[in-house]
């Protein structure tokens, strides 16, 4: 096979074919994929889906099937939460 270089659309950076966990978001749900086929770069860390691959997400997501495990995750926001210990006055 030959080796396509394919540069980050981003920055530039050289894109490592790399194995990921990639989290979609549908509506309400959180739906994480394991073993994802993907280009990384090696600059500035963007993520990049074949289109066949985020085809093959969507088509997933769709069918629904059972999953290999569910997996809660807790999410936060910044906007909820407040700073602890900053200006919170002397004693
Ligand atoms: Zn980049």
């Amino acid at each position: 096979m030959k080796q396509q270089a394919i540069k980050c659309a981003e920055c530039g950076g050289t894109l490592e074919e790399r194995t990921i966990n990639h989290t979609q978001q549908w509506g309400e749900e959180l739906y994480r994929f394991e073993d994802v086929p993907a280009l990384v770069c090696a600059q500035c860390g963007h993520v990049w889906l074949a289109a066949e691959v985020s085809q093959r997400i969507d088509q997933i997501i769709r069918e629904h099937p059972k999953p290999k495990a569910y997996q809660k995750v807790p999410v936060f926001s910044l906007l909820r939460t407040k700073a602890k210990g900053a200006g919170a006055g002397t004693t």
